[in-house]
């Protein structure tokens, strides 16, 4: 099946293999791998009567529900170029997604957990906006095309965290998406009994990467539309979840709950936890295996390379808690002046951004990840840090430099450095640290949010934390900020 050239070659294979089996549950529901090909097929025809054809740029910024799932491969279907955007992302990301992709259609849910997407979408002047909640569009499939066939064409544009900059297209294939899911199968040691879950945004890159799983060995997923202890719990009890997937975040969510309920194993059906996404310190690792009596693996994954390095969960001790595993085989992983730098079939085709992609490769067809790190006598990845700036909250990456940019406009705001903060509950926390013109009102936390928000900021990136100095530390020679000085003296302080 990972001969598959395409998503949709992948899905109608497996479909032919075992139709009647679990691909996702959720709440009580569940689709059938029969079911995702026959349904998607006919959303792909209500699609077609819209006018989305081979090619057509479709964004769509729906929760993680199984319509989503069936709109995804029905544009697979189609053979339509799909644009996933986080569904918690505000004006901001959501305008600059739509402009930089040049989206001709956006499906969004509505309104969706109090806020009116539909609106947003006007306002941002969107095209061709529909709404694909509960009733996705639906045709007759006699009316499709021929499936796609080359699957080393562009069909999917995701988003990058902005951590440097702008958010970055990056551009991917079914090719690279069949190939990093492949590898993260491999790498988890699945069997088709296993039962999986999903504790990420589908929208998110590493929605794919674990359906090509699913779709590879004949298991299911429990999807969450809103993922909050202790509901969750329910669901991973009543499907019987044995792996559960996950950012660095929902490590520590699980250890409180165990923690909360001494003497009782919290998930009995759990084997395996496989995440990744963020730093995971060594006491984590060995608290979760411990205290949760499960096996621990984790990853290294990017936009551009959903599945670089992940723990192989037989692997010993030392190096489950320390590295982030091997790089898998198709995987070439090279050190540069301590960056590190991949080539392999999973890897992205580029950028939106044709001078982005030109910067990102260098010339033995490398990409540059920006993250430091170094490879042990064994082979196994250490990450050592980021050539740039980002704070890691709950899993979502967050951009210091937005945020600051945002800030400086303020007028009782002088110079401005936001960090991250060690966080037991979201792994790290936003901090403001704040310089304040002479004579400038005392600054609030209430006040620096209200006017983030009135910026159109997203909430998951409001500071938590606000310090206002007398002066920042800078260094001698460009009076550049130390935010490692500002990390040290802060950390260990909430407010
Ligand atoms: P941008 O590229 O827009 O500046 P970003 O790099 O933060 O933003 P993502 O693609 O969401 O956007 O994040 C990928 C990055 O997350 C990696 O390059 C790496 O720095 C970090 N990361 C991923 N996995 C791990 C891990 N296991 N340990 C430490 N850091 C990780
Ligand atoms: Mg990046």
């Amino acid at each position: 099946l990972s001969a598959s050239r395409t998503l949709w070659e992948l899905a109608a294979r497996r479909a032919d293999l075992t139709p009647d089996r679990p691909v996702l549950l959720q709440d009580d529901r569940t689709l059938t791998f029969g079911d995702l090909c026959a349904r998607a097929e006919r959303v792909a025809a209500g699609l077609y009567d819209m006018g989305v054809r081979p090619g057509t740029v479709v964004a769509w910024q729906l929760p993680t529900r199984i319509e989503t799932a069936l709109l995804s491969f029905a544009l697979a279907r189609l053979g339509a170029v799909q644009s996933p955007v986080i569904p918690f992302y505000r004006d901001r990301e959501v305008g600059f997604a739509l402009r930089e992709s040049k989206a001709e259609f956006f499906a969004v849910p509505g309104l969706w957990r109090g806020f009116d997407h539909t609106e947003m979408a006007r306002r941002l002047g969107a095209r061709g906006i529909f709404e694909a909640y509960d009733d996705l569009p639906d045709g007759d499939p006699a009316v499709l095309p021929a499936p796609p066939a080359d699957g080393t064409r562009v069909r999917w544009i995701y988003w990058t965290s902005g951590t440097t900059s702008d958010p970055k297209g990056v551009l991917h294939t079914d090719r690279s998406l069949i190939a990093g899911g492949s590898c993260l199968a491999h790498a988890l040691r699945l069997t088709p009994d296993d039962v999986g879950s999903m504790a990420f945004p589908y929208a998110h890159i590493a929605g794919p990467d674990y359906t090509v799983m699913l779709l590879l060995y004949g298991f299911p997923a429990v999807l969450f539309e809103q993922f909050a202890l202790p509901d969750a719990l329910a669901g991973y009890r009543r499907h019987g979840v044995t792996v559960a997937g996950g950012s660095t975040a929902f490590y520590s969510m699980f250890l409180t709950e165990q923690r909360r309920r001494p003497g009782e194993r919290i998930i009995p059906t759990l084997r395996l936890l496989a995440g990744g996404g963020a730093p995971k310190p060594p006491e984590v690792y060995h608290a979760v295996v411990r205290e949760l009596g499960v096996q621990l693996t984790h990853g290294y994954g990017m936009t551009e390379v959903p599945m670089i390095t992940m723990g192989d969960p037989d692997d010993t001790v030392e190096n489950l808690a320390t590295t982030e595993g091997r790089p898998p085989e198709g995987m070439s992983v090279r050190i540069v002046d301590g960056e590190v730098r991949l080539k392999g079939e999973a890897v992205c085709q580029g950028y939106l951004d044709p001078s982005q992609t030109a910067q990102a490769f260098d010339a033995d067809g490398y990409l540059r990840t920006g993250d430091l790190g170094h490879v042990t006598a064994t082979g196994h990845l250490v990450l050592t840090g980021r050539l740039k700036d980002v704070i890691i909250r709950k899993g979502e990456n967050i951009s210091a430099k937005e945020i600051e940019d945002l800030l400086a406009a303020h007028p009782a705001v002088g110079d401005v450095a936001v960090i991250g903060l060690p966080d037991a509950e979201r792994g790290e926390r936003v901090c403001a640290v704040v310089e304040q013109p002479e004579g400038a009102e005392k600054l609030t936390l209430e006040a620096v949010t209200a006017h983030l928000r009135a910026e159109g900021l997203s909430p998951h990136k409001l500071p938590e934390q606000l310090e206002v100095v007398d002066a920042l530390p800078r260094n001698e020679t460009l009076r550049k900020v130390l935010k490692y000085k500002l990390r040290e003296r802060y950390s260990g302080t909430v407010k």
